[in-house]
């Protein structure tokens, strides 16, 4: 407008930097939560052996302190600390071309995968939300699925420190305005755990084996959460379809023994981030298709 001077949050929304300030934040927070992805399992099994240690009226183990922040990351192989120039996200990969700058053992791949895809993932928050409350909220979700994805992928766990706050946060977030209302969240969360526990204990009874994890339920809520009930029967057949074909070609071409179990939750993030930004549009085109 004449006569006033332009505000910054205006000329940002309006400006093509919006996209690529959420690609560069995404960037930043992928190369985060490859430090999460490999730290938070190792915190975890402290802590169990810490309680175990307790309960057996021993002293627990002395280890040097470890949490997300501490110490710096270093390299897996020579112990040498990374520098801040060197833990630049992506760019320091490619400068460094995949190898430790003091050993030049190689980097796994992973890191710079997991900071590109936060990075595009987030910046298609912003893409398709547009500058709202909606983008950050889904910024945060895209986020917590990659951590539990990874970890799970890593572990075959999925911590109840990222699916429990994941499902509170969804709650809150449609309480608050967010992308459904909180009648479908609610009934969303509850329908999302009590299905895959329904599935679960069938399998057992008629296998006697345990076909998935209560980590699973608990992610399941918490996408249900995010997205309302409507979108868990896309969830499901997305997750078990995509499922089936990987685990399929992983039995068929790797020879991955029957017996040992793919973990569930990537597939489940997967979809669930597939409903979160085109679920309404899929479900009104199968809707359409077969009514
Ligand atoms: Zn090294």
């Amino acid at each position: 407008m004449l006569g006033l001077a332009p505000n910054p949050l205006d000329w940002l929304i309006a400006s093509a930097a919006y996209p690529w300030l959420a690609l560069v934040l995404g960037l930043c927070v992928g190369s985060f939560l490859n430090v999460v992805i490999h730290r938070l399992p190792l915190m975890m099994e402290r802590e169990w052996t810490a309680q175990c240690a307790e309960l057996r009226g021993e002293v627990a183990p002395d280890h040097a302190p470890l949490n997300l922040s501490q110490p710096r990351s270093r390299c897996p192989a020579c112990g040498q600390a990374i520098r801040a120039l060197q833990n630049i996200p992506l760019l320091s990969f490619l400068w460094l071309r995949g190898r430790c700058a003091a050993c030049s053992a190689r980097i796994s791949w992973r890191y710079p995968l997991v900071e590109l895809f936060c990075g595009l993932a987030t910046a298609y928050c912003a893409l398709h939300f547009g500058f709202s409350f909606a983008a950050a909220a889904a910024m945060l979700f895209v986020w917590l699925m990659i951590a539990a994805t990874g970890i799970d992928f890593d572990t075959q766990l999925l911590p109840d420190s990222i699916t429990l706050p994941l499902l509170w946060l969804g709650l809150l977030v449609n309480l608050i305005g967010g992308p459904v209302d909180l009648r479908s969240a609610v009934i969303g969360a509850m329908a999302g755990y009590l299905f895959l526990w329904s599935v679960y204990w069938m399998f057992r009874l008629v296998t006697g084996k345990e076909g998935m994890g209560y980590g699973d339920f608990k992610l399941l809520a918490a996408i249900g959460a995010w997205t309302g009930w409507q979108m868990l029967p896309l969830v499901v057949l997305l997750s078990s379809a995509i499922g089936a074909v990987v685990g399929i070609s992983l039995i068929v071409f790797h020879k991955h023994g029957r017996e040992v179990p793919i973990p569930f939750g990537p597939y489940l993030a997967g979809a669930g981030l597939i409903a979160l930004f085109w679920g309404p549009a899929l479900t009104q085109r199968y809707l359409a298709l077969v009514l």
